[in-house]
This record gives C-alpha cells, structure tokens and sequence, in this order.
C-alpha cells in the first residue's frame, strides 16, 4: 500500500495596522501593560457600535492581489458565535460566505539551485478578514483555578488564508509558509513572525491510497476526513508535528483503522507529539449570519487602486537579481530573503557601476558585470555578514554606506588591496565609518607594488623556512602554499598573493 499525505493550512496573519479592527484603539499588539488599549467597542460592553478599519481592507486586498485571488465587488461581515473566556462578545466579527478573494495560486520553488530542485502551486481557497480575541494569562504559581484576561490583543485585525489541500509534504508545507511570511514582509502588512504569534497556522492533514496505476483513475480529488493540528507557533514545529501525524496516521492505516471522521490534535512540542483536542464543529455550530451593524462593502473602487499597489514580490524580485546583476540563484534567494540586505545590495551595486567607472576612466582594470556580482555576494553575504555577527550588529547598526562599500570593492577589484588587508579595513569601517582609502592609508594597509621589497620578503622565507625549502625539493608542492603564508607575515598581509608565489618559485629554481 502507497500512501500520499495531504495537506493543507489555515494561516492568520495579524497585519500591522495603527488601530483596531473596529474601534479606534492603538494596535500595538501584546507589548504593552495588559489591558492598556481597550475600549468598550473592543471588550463588548453593550451598545457599542463597530466601525471598520479601511485600513486593514486595503491591507487584505493588497494580500489577496500579491496571492493571485480574485477580489470581491461585495463582501460582508459575518457573526461567528461561540462562547469562550477570550471572547467578550460572545461572538466574533469574522467574514462567512463574501471574503475579500477567492481563487488565489502562490508557487513555490523548492531547494532553488540545488539538488532536487522543483516546483509546485498551491491553491489558495481564500482570504477573509476578521477580529483576532484576547489572550488568557495563565499566572505561574497562582492558585490553579483562576487565570487573566488581557483585552489589549482583543479585534487586532486578522487577515485569515485558508489553502486548497494541494501540499504533500511537510517540507512543501514549510517552504509555502516561509514564502507567505516574506510576502507579508514585502507588502509591509505585517511582520509575521511567527514566535510572536504574529503569523499562526493551523494544518490540515489526511493520507490517501495512490491507486498502482494512477493515470486510469479518477482518484486525485479523493480525499479523506481530515485532522486538524493547532498550537504551531514555529515553522520547526509545523513541520515536526506533519512528520509525526504522518507517521500516527500511516500506522493506524496499515492496521486497518483509517480515520473516519474530522479531528482535532494540538501539537506537544516538548514531547513531540500531537495529542487529541475534540472533534470538530460543522461550520453550521456557529451559527453565522450577517452582522447587523456593518453594511456591505462596496469595493469594487477600491480594487482599481489596490491592484496597482502591489509592490515587486519577492519571487519577481529574485529573478531580478539574477537577470540584472548576474547573481547566482542560491545568492539572490538569500539577498531576497532579507529585505534590507537586498536593498543594500541593490544601493552597493549601483555605487559599484560609479566607482568602477571614474576608476576605469583613470586606466584601471574594467569590472565586468559576473566581477561584479562576485564581489557584492562575496563581500556583502559572506563577509561583511561575517564581520557583523562577530561584533554583534547589524545592517542598521554598522556604519559602512553603500558608497563606502563599493569603494572597498573597487580597491578589491584593481588590487590596491589584498583579501586579508580587505577584510581589516572593512572590520574598521564597520566599527568608525570612515571611509576605505583612508583606513588603509591610517594603518598602512595598501598592497606592496614595490616588487624589489617583495623579492626580498620572498628570499627572507626562503632563508627561514629550511624545512619547507626541503619539502620542495622533495616534490610537495603545497610546500610553495607555506611559503606564500610566510611572506604574508613578513609584509604583514600586504603582498599580492599571486605575485608573492610567483617570485617565491623563481627564488626557489635558483637554488
Ligand atoms: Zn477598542
């Protein structure tokens, strides 16, 4: 018997608006004093009138336009009721039959430039807007029987995204969720971070036979009920607690005991285990109907306008850098990843074509587009991350500009400097801001091009180093790489590498 997992997922974004979903109150989310921005709209005290946040309707539209859906002309709110302590209301403000969109596609790209590299789409069923609840304070060493309310998160606006069941492994289900996060990043909706419970998923999941010859049935819209799992605050741990229903599901199959009906699991991340919650309600269980104090939205002025808002994606934007910049796609994925670094990257590359100019002009060595690239993704992923995490900052906190950067790697480039000196100057740039020239100037850092004082550096490792002289002599011609090192302590890191082991074999064949 061959099993398929499918899944799918139900992902609230709290977007980033200044006020509430209906009330005026700041939306600062949870990092103020509890119960600090509430209301009598938000805590349902009786006659209050809700207002809609034309904000966070401008914010699910853009979401919804960014994930391919169709915008609705009329959507409506609807009353979800259910009682629960984090819901003073007695119902919440969530939309039922006329969401923002319907109809939306995301696709994925998994292990971009790797081994195994594919693609896959994923369906999105649709997008509502509604209210998030408050939080329950659960006090440590309290007596047990009681716990606290904070309103502050109370009707925190909520963009909910509900997916077709079109992943098949936890894998695609984690690359999907990342993907969605930097959306929301790239929109500038939310920051959804998901530890902070800033993005929440749920995940839907069943198993179904794959029939010995696929092609002849019509089995691919099959499928059976489904377990829900809550409690993912981590992008670990939606694919930890899909590896381990898997698992929980493909045994209860093999031994004949396949799961009939809906189901609720919240997931155990200590143990590691997803543990049985309740069965699920139908969705008739809570009684939806129109909210009576909100009319309809007209929207279909609105989608004019928002249509056009949509920022470059970051898929969109990752085959930039790969076509602009020539980029390769592993560094243009982790450019893209991170907003700010791509941005810097973009400013680095554009000073670069600056420097590199006047510099050219004054007869040094052209810099061609793949130099270029090599020099923004070796330097500024790999180095100057380096340098950054060793000092613990960060691009907001270090002081190098982007101007200042390319002028490193133009001097990089025409060999005014080499790699190890490179890297010196650029830990003081970080660190003062001052600008590359002068640093090197300062610490006497520039490469030797006086080729007298590096011969003479050569023959002093030669006069130091017997042993290595022998290995030499002996056929191991990584012998040469020492000796290289060693002229590099003499000149202190500023002979030309290249040139110092071309000297280093001339002395050598004169012996
Ligand atoms: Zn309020």
């Amino acid at each position: 018997m061959k099993l398929e997992p499918v899944i799918g997922l139900e992902i609230h974004v709290q977007l980033k608006t200044e006020s509430k979903m209906f009330c005026s109150c700041p939306n600062h989310g949870d990092i103020e004093a509890p119960n600090i921005n509430i209301c009598p709209t938000c805590t349902g005290q009786p006659g209050t009138m809700p207002n809609i946040n034309a904000k966070a309707v401008e914010m699910g539209m853009l979401i919804s336009y960014a994930l391919g859906g169709e915008v609705a002309g009329v959507s409506k709110f609807d009353r979800k009721n259910y009682f629960y302590p984090d819901l003073p209301k007695g119902y919440q403000i969530s939309q039922f039959d006329l969401p923002i969109s319907q109809h939306g596609k995301l696709t994925i790209r998994l292990n971009e430039g790797r081994e195994g590299e594919r693609e896959f789409s994923v369906g999105i069923t649709r997008l509502h807007l509604e209210e998030d609840a408050a939080k329950l304070l659960h006090i440590e060493g309290g007596d047990g029987k009681s716990s606290l309310v904070d309103f502050n998160r109370a009707g925190t606006p909520l963009a909910e995204i509900v997916t077709e069941p079109d992943l098949r492994s936890p894998e695609e289900a984690k690359a999907f969720l990342q993907e969605l996060r930097l959306i929301m990043r790239y929109l500038g909706v939310s920051d959804a971070d998901m530890e902070r419970g800033q993005l929440r998923c749920d995940a839907n999941i069943s198993l179904r036979e794959i029939p010995d010859d696929p092609k002849n049935e019509n089995w691919s819209t099959q499928f059976n009920p489904k377990t829900e799992i809550k409690n993912l605050n981590s992008f670990r741990s939606v694919e930890r607690a899909l590896e381990f229903e898997i698992k929980r599901q493909t045994k209860l199959w093999l031994d004949g005991q396949i799961p009939s009906i809906l189901a609720t699991r919240g997931w155990d991340d200590t143990r590691g285990v997803t543990v049985e919650q309740r069965t699920k309600e139908d969705s008739s269980d809570y009684r939806y109907f129109p909210e009576p104090d909100l009319p309809p939205m007209d929207l279909t002025e609105m989608r004019d306008r928002l249509s056009r808002m949509v920022p470059e994606l970051p898929e969109a934007r990752r085959r930039r850098f790969i076509e602009q910049y020539g980029l390769a796609r592993s560094d243009a994925r982790t450019f893209c990843d991170q907003p700010d670094l791509a941005n810097y990257a973009e400013q680095v590359f554009s000073e670069l074509e600056v420097w590199a100019k006047s510099v050219q002009t004054a007869g040094g060595q052209e810099l061609t587009p793949e130099r270029a690239a090599k020099l923004v993704s070796g330097w500024v992923l790999t180095k100057l991350n380096g340098v950054l995490s060793t000092h613990k900052l960060d691009l907001e906190t270090m002081k190098v500009d982007p101007e200042n950067m390319a002028e490193l790697l133009t001097m990089v480039h025409n060999n005014q400097v080499t790699g190890t000196n490179a890297l010196l100057i650029l830990e003081e740039m970080v660190l003062t801001g001052i600008d590359p020239s002068q640093v090197m100037k300062e610490k006497n850092l520039g490469q030797m091009d006086d080729i007298d004082a590096l011969r003479e550096a050569a023959q002093q490792a030669i006069a130091n180093n017997p042993k290595a002289v022998e290995d030499w002599r002996g056929g191991k011609t990584t012998a040469v790489q020492f000796l290289v090192g060693q002229v590099m302590k003499i000149t202190r890191g500023k002979a030309p590498p290249e040139e110092a082991r071309r000297i280093l074999e001339e002395e050598l064949g004169k012996l």
